[in-house]
C-alpha cells in the first residue's frame, strides 16, 4: 500500500490521518511539536523543525505523495521536498495562499469580487491605503494570520497610528469594511484528471474571530448558490488544483465578494463527515492519491459547532444529544482559543435524490 505523507500534525492532519486509514493508507505526519493530535492516529510521526533538511528529505523518501493542513510551510523546505515527492496542492496554491496581498491579486484578476484593498508596508503607505480604500477597513499581517489573529479594524483614519503599530513592523494589507448579511464558504475538491466537485455551501458564524458554527444549507437563493460554486470553481481550474479547498465568502446584496482561500481541508467543511456519503477528509485523500473524487452530494442539514477550549466540559452533557456526532481531536490541555472537537448536529434528514 501506498503511504500519504501529512505537513502537520494537528486536528485537521489527524483527521487526514483517519480518512486515509479507511481507505487502505498508510499516514506518515512531519510535525514540529511534540505529541500532536495526528501522531495518535498515524502509522509513523517524524518529530523535526522544516529548517531540518535531512529530516525532511527522510520524510519525503518514505512517502508515495506529500499533503498538508496548513498553507505556512516555509518556502526551503518544499523546495527540498518537491525535489522528492509530488505535493499537492501544487507549489502555485501554496505561493498565493500565503500571502493576502498576493492571494488578493490572484481573486481580483481571475474577474472575482474581493473588498478593495491596499499594500501596507510602512506609515506613509498606510495613510495612501486609507486615502484609496476608505475607513472603516481592516488591517492585515499579509502572511501568518489564522483566527483573526494580526488584524486590527480602522474605523477612522485617527486609528491608523495604533493598527499600524499592531502589526508590528510586518507588511500587511489594508481591507475596506465589507457590509455583509452574513459569511458562506464552499468546500471544493478537484481531481488529478480535473474533476471538480463542491459541497453545499455552508453559513459560518464566528465568535472572538474563531469560527462558532457552520450551518448547512446556508442561507442563499439558488442562483446565488450557483454562483458560490462557480466562483469555487473558477478558483481551483486556475490553479491546476489538486484536493480540497476552502474559499470563504461574504454574502451582501450586491455580490458574493470573496474573502479568503484556504489551500486545505477547512474548518467549516467539517459538517460533511455527517452531512455526506465522502466526506471532505476523504475527498481530499482521494484527490491527492488521484483517485477520482466521490459523491458530495448532502443528505442532511447540519449544525457544525466546534468546542473551543471549555466548551469541552459540555461533553457529558452532548454524549446525551441523540444526532449529535461528537469529534473530539485528543488533545490534552484545554487552552482559551484551542480548538478541542466539534460536534456535528443533525437537524433534518433529507430524502434521497436522483
Ligand atoms: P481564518 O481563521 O478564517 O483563517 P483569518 O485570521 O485568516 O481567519 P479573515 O478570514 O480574513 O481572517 O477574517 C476573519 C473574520 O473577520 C472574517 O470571517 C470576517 O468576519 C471578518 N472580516 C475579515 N475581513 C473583513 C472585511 N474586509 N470586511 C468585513 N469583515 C471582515
Ligand atoms: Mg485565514
Ligand atoms: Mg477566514
Amino acid at each position: 500500500g501506498s503511504t500519504i505523507g501529512i505537513l502537520g500534525g494537528g486536528q485537521l492532519g489527524r483527521m487526514l490521518s483517519v480518512a486515509a486509514s479507511r481507505l487502505g493508507f498508510k499516514t506518515h505526519i512531519f510535525e514540529p511539536s511534540a505529541n500532536p493530535p495526528a501522531g495518535q492516529v498515524a502509522d509513523q510521526v517524524t518529530t523535526a523543525g522544516y529548517d531540518d533538511i535531512d529530516a525532511l528529505k527522510a520524510f519525503a523518501a518514505s512517502v508515495d505523495v506529500i499533503t498538508y493542513e496548513f498553507e505556512n510551510i516555509p518556502t526551503a523546505a518544499l523546495d527540498a521536498l518537491e525535489a522528492a515527492k509530488p505535493i499537492r496542492p501544487n507549489r502555485e496554491a501554496l505561493r498565493v495562499s500565503q500571502d493576502r496581498l498576493v492571494e488578493k491579486a490572484f481573486l481580483r484578476d481571475l474577474g472575482l469580487t474581493t473588498a478593495p484593498f491596499a499594500p501596507v508596508t510602512d506609515a506613509a503607505s498606510l495613510e495612501a491605503a486609507i486615502a484609496q480604500v476608505g475607513t472603516p477597513a481592516i488591517l492585515k499581517t499579509c502572511r501568518f494570520g489564522y483566527d483573526g489573529k494580526g488584524q486590527a479594524r480602522i474605523m477612522e483614519p485617527g486609528d491608523a497610528d495604533a493598527a499600524f503599530e499592531a502589526m508590528q513592523g510586518a507588511d500587511a494589507v489594508l481591507e475596506g469594511f465589507v457590509t455583509f448579511t452574513h459569511e458562506v464558504s464552499v468546500i471544493a475538491a478537484r481531481s488529478v484528471d480535473g474533476q471538480v466537485s463542491c459541497y453545499d455551501p455552508g453559513e459560518n458564524v464566528h465568535k472572538d474571530g474563531i469560527l462558532d458554527t457552520t450551518t448547512v444549507p446556508a442561507r442563499l437563493m439558488p442562483a446565488r448558490r450557483m454562483d458560490a460554486v462557480l466562483i469555487a470553481g473558477k478558483i481551483l481550474n486556475a490553479l491546476d488544483y489538486v484536493g480540497v479547498m476552502g474559499v470563504e465568502l461574504f454574502v451582501t446584496p450586491q455580490a458574493l465578494v470573496v474573502n479568503e482561500i484556504a489551500p486545505r481541508v477547512h474548518n467549516s467543511g467539517h459538517w460533511t463527515q455527517n452531512g455526506c456519503a465522502v466526506d471532505q477528509f476523504e475527498q481530499h485523500i482521494r484527490a491527492v492519491v488521484g483517485w477520482p473524487l466521490g459523491d458530495g452530494q448532502r443528505h442532511a442539514d447540519v449544525v457544525m459547532e466546534n468546542l473551543i477550549g471549555a466548551d469541552v466540559d459540555r461533553l457529558p452533557e452532548l454524549t446525551k444529544e441523540p444526532d449529535c456526532a461528537i469529534h473530539m481531536y485528543g488533545k490534552a490541555e484545554a487552552k482559551p482559543g484551542r480548538k478541542m472537537g466539534h460536534v456535528n448536529r443533525i437537524t433534518k434528514a433529507q430524502a434521497a435524490q436522483k
